[in-house]
């Protein structure tokens, strides 16, 4: 009989969301005048802008008439969104990008899961923890995170990022090749300064490893110090990889289009004394097995780059990171250490000492009706805090606050 792969049997159901919609089923069962509002939500709830859905309704039309008609595009993407992409999100920070470096596809979760089939099956993997799941389970299939345990997989290497360390992950004492960082963060929302960045790619030079560098809240940046691209950092293009989404940037979430940035500088060893460039085999896999993002999706995206669709896209934003601001601000209220919300659509609360994760999800669902999510849902070193997130209607966000008052 034919055999799965072992490695999908290692992998562990992840609870956390199930768990969460249980414990949520039953309290609105025994509290059926109480309306629950979720501070949870990771997917955004603002609709599409105005400049992208005419440019969507414009592609509609072409793809209805011959001469305009598109059949299959280029496996990397239009011309016109890749030089878009070099216009917009690079140049404006002095960042150098080829437009034949960017790869257009239809999300950032399939490209950070892809992009480790590029890389030897027994190469070390370094993870931030928490840690966005799919980093840890896309390498778990291919066999590379090894074992299961209660300390977490047995080949991965944790970099922990705590307040104890300000969120910024040490060095660490095993070299990794391939090394994960989420900056602006999910699900801590804190960010790397300029410096810490330059640590990590000077440490990645000098490591020989290469960092997977998962932008998607790129956006949400406020603060001057805070790099908008790993290429703003000296040595990047030879070390980094760079992920990056509309979703979480213009709502795409349902639409779906993000891209990534594979610099010609970056080689890694062949395993026989050569060098070998991840561009090349980067375009290679996505060639053998992506047809390319569509048409109608890439003119969407290439919409939020007219000066209508930034100043339309920008107001959204600035709508989440207000939700941000007033989250922030009700918990420090209530006497807790609140960390991200500022250049991040998500809010990292330091639950009251002696508390777990799980027990402050309780406590506010019980006497707020108010959903969080459990920071030892992303890892051991979640345990202690909660996760809120920014993307509620003003108006929940609101009345949230205003309970949030009411909490003990
Ligand atoms: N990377 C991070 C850190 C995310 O939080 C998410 C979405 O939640 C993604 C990638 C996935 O983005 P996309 O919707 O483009 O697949």
């Amino acid at each position: 009989m034919t055999t799965i792969n072992p490695n999908l049997l290692k992998l562990q159901s992840n609870y956390l969301f199930a768990d969460i919609a249980r414990k949520v089923a039953a309290y609105k069962e025994s509290h059926k005048d109480k309306r629950v509002i979720s501070l949870g939500i990771g997917d955004v709830t603002r609709p599409l802008v105005p400049a992208v859905i005419n440019a969507l309704h414009d592609a509609v039309d072409e793809m209805g008439r011959a001469e305009t008609f598109h059949g299959y595009g280029p496996e990397q993407g239009y011309a016109f969104l890749r030089d878009a992409i070099v216009a917009n999100d690079y140049a404006p920070y002095g960042v150098r990008i080829d437009a034949d470096e960017i790869f257009i596809s239809d999300g950032a979760k399939c490209d950070v899961g892809n992009f480790q089939e590029l890389f030897s099956a027994d190469s070390i993997v370094a993870v931030t923890d928490p840690v966005y799941p799919v980093y840890v389970d896309s390498n778990a299939m291919a066999g590379r995170a090894g074992e299961p345990g209660p300390d977490g997989w047995s080949r991965l290497v944790y970099l922990p990022c705590t307040r104890e360390n300000d969120f910024v992950p040490d060095f660490p004492k095993t070299r990794p090749d391939m090394i994960y960082l989420c900056y602006p963060n999910n699900p801590t929302g804190t960010v790397l300064s300029r410096a810490a960045l330059q640590g990590w790619v000077d440490y990645a030079r000098r490591e020989g490893c290469v960092i997977l560098y998962d932008s998607a809240y790129e956006a949400f940046i406020t603060e001057p110090d805070v790099p908008h691209s790993i290429y703003e950092i000296d040595g990047a293009r030879e070390v980094a990889v760079e992920f990056r989404s509309y979703s979480k940037t213009a709502g795409f979430t349902g639409l779906r289009c993000a891209y990534v940035v594979v610099p010609r500088e970056l080689r890694v060893s062949d395993g026989k004394g050569g060098k070998v460039d991840l561009h090349h085999f980067w375009n290679r896999r996505q060639c053998t097995k992506y047809n390319g993002c569509p048409y109608i999706v890439q003119r969407a995206a290439a919409a939020i780059y007219s000066d209508e669709g930034k100043k339309q896209v920008r107001a959204v934003i600035e709508a989440y990171l207000d939700n941000a601001r007033l989250i922030s601000d009700a918990v420090r209220g209530m006497g807790l250490d609140v960390f991200g919300g500022i250049n991040a659509p998500y809010i990292w609360v330091s639950v009251p000492d002696g508390m777990t994760s799980w027990g402050f999800f309780d406590r506010l669902l019980n006497d707020a009706a108010l959903v969080c999510t459990p920071g030892a849902g992303f890892g051991r070193s979640g345990e202690g805090y909660v996760r809120l997130t920014a993307f509620g209607s003003p108006e929940d966000t609101l009345e949230a606050i205003e309970r949030l008052r009411s909490v003990r």
